[in-house]
């Protein structure tokens, strides 16, 4: 029998941190967890700690009182010892599921390593793809896509002769706004709009989904993990959230990856790729009746998914621009400080006021990332 993948996962106590321990769990003969980060819950993070004895802990910033950590932990905090942890030598594979562009340099870090990484943190692609996709190719280092949608792709993708692919779709739930008449969207609360139908995800993404700039992003997302042109790049609405993407291929056939809406799927399989061992939770029932609904979205219901799909086909900085504003725009909302129907117009406010230009390595894209954040906050206070 083979010794265990050894794992860090940054972003242990989120929703993908949660799943993800228990695909750990169930597989604890395939998968060691060694290494994990949190941003600020110490008490989570030790307790995840305790229960896999990781050999390393690492907070954003170490915390007044001494956390509860097993003897034998080794725990760090600051910027500088979250990337020495993604690129830690004693680790064959990096899972990143913090939240947000600042996801980007550990992505980096462990792909320069050489560490294959299980990728959940969509907006480091979105954010760097050139630069990530590039490092990956460079240093040999594979990705395994965890998002559900580019997960099922690169499940469709497995064995079939390379650049056979034609096109795909990405599905969508629609959110739980999917329904509402158009003119009661701008009253939308945090409350509402982080009720999702389908998935219990972390708040952000909740939102994205929402306004479904979720989509968005991770049409940019595919663009870089599939190397597909922007007009090959397709959305659907398909509520019940069974079948993650279709794709199609040069002959005109296409496959879809179906799999009820729970991240342990991917998770599973983007982490033991390629083989397949029982999952965490059961498959879809085939002895029973289900129904499978596909419709392209109303872009005036997703002003967000309209304005990211611009930016898909615009290239240069403007991904950058979309992530950082609707980063803000987002907290903004969640806070109370702007309205569910403002997050597009901050968006699309600050896309209209940047400079783009183009970027060349990681220090660039942070400088820009930082211009776009400081152009935002000024049209959140402007609106607020
Ligand atoms: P959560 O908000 O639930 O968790 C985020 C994790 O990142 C937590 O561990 C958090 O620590 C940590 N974190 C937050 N801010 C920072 C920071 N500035 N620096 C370092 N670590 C930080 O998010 P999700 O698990 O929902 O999402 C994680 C990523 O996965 C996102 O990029 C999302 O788009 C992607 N994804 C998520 C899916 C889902 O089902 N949730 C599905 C597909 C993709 P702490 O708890 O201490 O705050
Ligand atoms: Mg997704």
């Amino acid at each position: 029998m083979s010794l265990p993948k050894k794992l860090v996962l940054l972003g242990a106590t989120g929703s993908i941190g949660e799943s993800s321990l228990r695909v750990i769990r169930k597989h604890s003969d395939k998968l060691q967890l060694i290494g994990i980060s949190a941003y600020q819950n110490g008490e989570k993070l030790a307790a995840i700690a305790q229960e896999f004895g990781v050999q390393k802990a690492h907070l954003h910033q170490k915390p007044a009182k001494d956390l509860a950590l097993p003897f034998g932990t080794k725990f760090s905090s600051g910027v500088q010892s979250l990337l020495e942890l993604a690129a830690w030598d004693e680790a064959d594979i990096v899972l990143v599921a913090v939240v947000g562009a600042t996801g980007l340099a550990p992505t980096l870090a462990a792909l320069e390593a050489g560490k294959d990484v299980v990728l959940a943190n969509k907006e480091s692609l979105v954010v760097g793809g050139e630069l990530v996709m590039e490092t990956a190719q460079r240093t040999g280092s594979q990705i395994f896509p965890a998002d559900s949608e580019h997960n099922a792709v690169f499940q469709c993708l497995h064995g079939q002769p390379e650049k056979s692919l034609d096109s795909l779709a990405l599905t969508a739930s629609g959110g739980p706004f999917r329904d509402w008449p158009l003119e009661d969207l701008t009253k939308a609360t945090p409350q509402q709009a982080l009720h999702h139908p389908n998935w219990n995800m972390g708040p952000k993404i909740t939102v994205d989904s929402a306004t479904m700039a979720n989509k968005g992003l991770e049409l940019i997302e595919a663009k870089w993990l599939f190397n597909l042109p922007p007009e090959k790049l397709h959305v659907l609405i398909h509520p019940p959230s069974i079948v993650h993407a279709i794709v199609r291929f040069k002959d005109g056939c296409s496959f879809a990856q179906m799999s009820p809406p729970s991240m342990t799927f991917a998770l599973q399989n983007a982490l033991l790729f390629p083989e397949r061992h029982p999952g965490v939770e059961k498959g879809i029932d085939l002895s029973t009746r289900f129904d499978l609904a596909f419709f392209p979205p109303e872009m005036q219901r997703y002003p967000c998914l309209k304005l990211a799909t611009e930016c898909l086909h615009n290239g240069s900085s403007a991904p950058l621009v979309f992530n950082a504003a609707n980063e803000l725009a987002v907290d903004a909302f969640l806070a109370n400080r702007i309205g569910f129907g403002r997050i597009s117009h901050i968006i699309e406010s600050t896309l209209n006021l940047f400079k783009h230009r183009p970027y060349h390595d990681l220090d660039d894209l942070l400088s820009l990332d930082q211009e776009a954040r400081i152009l935002a906050e000024q049209e959140i206070v402007q609106v607020a």
